[in-house]
């Protein structure tokens, strides 16, 4: 159950799409100068939302987490995949 969202800055292109469309979860910060995504502490009941929400992240910059920090999503696949592709 996912209970906590956060935010990899490090993968964040800080494109605005989460904070326009959910500003209860996302907020603008700045980075060392760089405009980054940052979770705002807020939560949604909605699973299917939440996970709606993280997948329409471009770079899959949103975590979803249960109760014991374990990153539901993207999955462990999915972060290996998008590392590769960094590295490219
Ligand atoms: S949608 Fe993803 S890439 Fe865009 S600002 Fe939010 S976390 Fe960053």
């Amino acid at each position: 159950m996912i209970t906590k969202l956060d935010i990899d800055q490090p993968s964040c292109i800080g494109c605005g799409t989460c904070w326009v469309t959910n500003p209860e979860l996302f907020r603008e910060d700045r980075l060392n100068g760089e405009l980054k995504a940052a979770a705002t502490g807020g939560m949604l009941a909605d699973q299917q939302r939440l996970q709606l929400i993280a997948e329409g992240c471009p770079t899959l910059s949103i975590l979803l987490m249960d109760a014991n920090g374990t990153v539901l999503f993207p999955t462990a696949e999915q972060r290996a995949a998008r590392s590769q592709a960094v590295e490219w």
